[in-house]
């Protein structure tokens, strides 16, 4: 197999199908062979997992999750791409779909393409204009996800390992630990993307888990969130707000033993259960 992922490969599929990088779309092309060889490596496990793949732009990565898995979903945006993906890659691992992956419903997608038992995977280089949005939108899903691995900005990377007390640390952090186990891959020179972007990139995997169980998990998702709206603010008075009653959110941080003039950042994701627990009967979302 001749990789995609070379300078010279992506500058002569470029021109054979007149597809140049569209910044909109946040086309940047990993050009290492070795980089995409290590994701594909990380995400699959057996060649029986059932593989999507957010943006494959003109097959770098792809190209390896065919090699490993017998069944990959492609989600492309750009209608330039298809040809050049099924010219190029020709396997019958492949199928693609041409859509904007945030206007696909996740757990649809999932019952749709799994076979009995399949264990469901995500893979990408994303592009990083929408990074935090197509991640919510997977860490919110019903359906059984086992592992995601993708590429993104090392800033963004950052605020994933982030622990409490770390300035990166915020409301994704804390409901990416309720749901994943979280680990770095690798870090990625800006140096092996074509064009080659301003920032340095991270390949980050999450592994779902099973070890919190909350009756309402979309109230507490929120109330991580409004606990963090502003930092400079003690957890006391962004909690409030969501509560709306300030007596009520008092006695609440009393109960789950948390100090009024904490700060959101300090607190851990089990602080945060407790918070939750404790005034559930209160939170009218
Ligand atoms: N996987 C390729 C690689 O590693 O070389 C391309 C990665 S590039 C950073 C991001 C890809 O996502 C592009 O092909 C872009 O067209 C596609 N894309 C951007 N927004 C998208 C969206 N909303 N839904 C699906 N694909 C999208």
């Amino acid at each position: 197999m001749q990789p995609i992922a070379t300078i010279k490969k992506t500058k002569e599929i470029q021109e054979k199908y007149n597809v140049f990088t569209k910044k909109t779309y946040g086309q940047n092309f990993i050009i290492e062979p070795k980089v995409v060889e290590k994701i594909a490596q990380a995400a699959i496990k057996d060649p029986n997992e059932l593989v999507f793949e957010i943006g494959p732009g003109i097959g770098a990565l792809t190209q390896f999750l065919c090699q490993r898995s017998n069944q990959v979903i492609a989600f492309e945006i750009d209608d330039r791409l298809p040809v050049v993906l099924e010219n190029e890659i020709g396997s019958d691992h492949l199928q693609i779909v041409l859509q904007d992956f945030l206007k696909v419903d996740v757990d649809s997608i999932i019952q749709k393409y799994r076979k009995e038992n399949q264990k469901v995977v995500f893979a990408s280089n994303l592009p990083y204009y929408i990074t935090t949005p197509i991640l919510f939108k997977l860490f919110e899903t019903k359906e059984e996800i086992e592992r995601i691995t993708v590429m993104m900005q090392k800033e963004v990377g950052d605020r994933f390992l982030a622990k409490e007390n770390d300035k990166d640390y915020n409301a994704l952090s804390v409901i990416t630990k309720y749901r994943c186990d979280v680990k770095k891959v690798m870090d990625v020179s800006r140096h092996v993307f074509w064009p080659k972007p301003n920032v340095d990139s991270m390949v980050i995997q999450f592994t779902f888990h099973q070890k919190y169980h909350l009756e309402n998990e979309d109230v507490f998702f929120k109330m991580v969130k409004a606990c963090f709206t502003q930092r400079r603010k003690t957890i006391y008075n962004n909690f409030s707000a969501f509560v709306q009653n300030k007596e009520i959110a008092l006695s609440i941080l009393e109960k789950a033993g948390i100090e009024a003039s904490t700060r959101g950042q300090q607190c851990t994701l089990d602080d945060f259960i407790r918070l939750y627990e404790c005034g559930k009967e209160y939170y009218d979302c």
